[in-house]
């Protein structure tokens, strides 16, 4: 089942630890109109944009958030985020195109490195009631610890 244009149902909740772990992942009818809103709103108008987007990681049942030490108010148990990448195009220059075009929650660029393009990932938010922040945070790695910024820091 297609979410949209280039998005599948499957693409948004497969996840290889579930497959490891025997974990079922399905979201409910709520958590698939999210996925459809995630989908129309953010990942769409990349795709449109870039070419193919690689999704890491989009819904997670509240067993497969827990195996991958996952916040339990993560939005991507409510199908509400993805974390992504390109091949063609580098994180920040994705992270960045989203704030400057697109309506989101929470917009982080997680783990870049500063050197390799393709280190780290995206993660993006978006909530169908409209309240959406629009926030863009950088999400680094200082001393083994996840330390949040404000703004995209590259
Ligand atoms: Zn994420």
């Amino acid at each position: 089942m297609y979410l949209t244009k280039n998005f599948a149902l499957k693409e948004m909740t497969k996840s290889s630890t579930a497959e490891r772990l025997g974990l079922t992942n399905t979201p409910t009818m709520e958590h698939v109109i999210n996925l459809v809103n995630l989908c129309n709103h953010i990942l769409q108008p990349l795709r449109e944009e870039f070419g193919p987007i690689r999704i890491n990681s989009g819904y997670r049942g509240p067993d497969l958030n827990k195996a991958v030490g996952g916040s339990g108010t993560s939005q991507h148990c409510n199908g509400e985020a993805a974390d992504f990448e390109s091949s063609k195009v580098s994180n920040p220059d994705i992270a960045h195109w989203i704030e400057a075009n697109l309506d989101f929650d929470q917009l982080i660029l997680e783990f870049y490195d500063g050197k390799d393009p393709h280190s780290g990932w995206v993660h993006c938010s978006y909530r169908k009631d409209g309240s959406n922040r629009n926030k863009a945070m950088t999400a680094l790695r200082v001393n083994g610890k996840t330390q949040y910024k404000d703004g995209l820091l590259s």
